[in-house]
């Protein structure tokens, strides 16, 4: 792991976050400006890469594992759709050289494509956030037993 890197400090957990899912391989949690409440962000734990490029594909097979468990979490706690998004390179939007998934729930009704505006649908306050996470928790757990 990468000590300046911002996405393995909170894998090591020297960053805070709001986890909400973690297997001895990954982590996931809320994005910090997320684009639909519920945002998730998916990490390896494993080791730094950048993109998709220099990841192996053993880790790049467990994280999408992780990002389909995350989803099958949001299904089952009564989101109505869910995207995929990984960004690669600054020309791709990547922001955060560590490689992630992320993991972007949409409200029931919401339909039409995903808008990528970081930030666009923010909490209204912590405990909005707190309880957008505890539901995920609970989907994952309800949806992989
Ligand atoms: P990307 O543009 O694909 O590299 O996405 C990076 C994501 O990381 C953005 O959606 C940011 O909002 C998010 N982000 C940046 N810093 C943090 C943080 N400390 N905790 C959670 N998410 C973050
Ligand atoms: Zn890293």
């Amino acid at each position: 792991m990468n000590t300046d890197c911002l996405f393995c400090r909170i894998a090591a957990g020297s960053i805070p976050s709001v986890k909400v899912y973690e297997t001895d391989g990954v982590l996931a949690f809320l994005d910090i400006s997320p684009v639909e409440k519920g945002h998730t962000l998916v990490i390896s734990k494993r080791a730094h890469s950048a993109t998709i490029l220099d990841t192996p594909p053993d880790i790049a097979a467990e994280l999408l594992a992780a990002a389909k468990t995350v989803a099958a979490g949001m299904m089952a706690a009564s989101f109505g759709g869910v995207n995929l998004v990984q960004n690669n390179f600054p020309d791709g939007g990547q922001a955060v050289p560590h490689i992630h998934f992320h993991v972007i729930p949409r409200a029931k009704g919401r339909q039409g494509p995903l808008v990528w505006a970081s930030g666009s649908n923010p909490y209204a306050d912590d405990a909005e956030r707190a309880a957008f996470a505890e539901r995920i928790r609970a989907g994952i757990a309800a949806a992989n037993p």
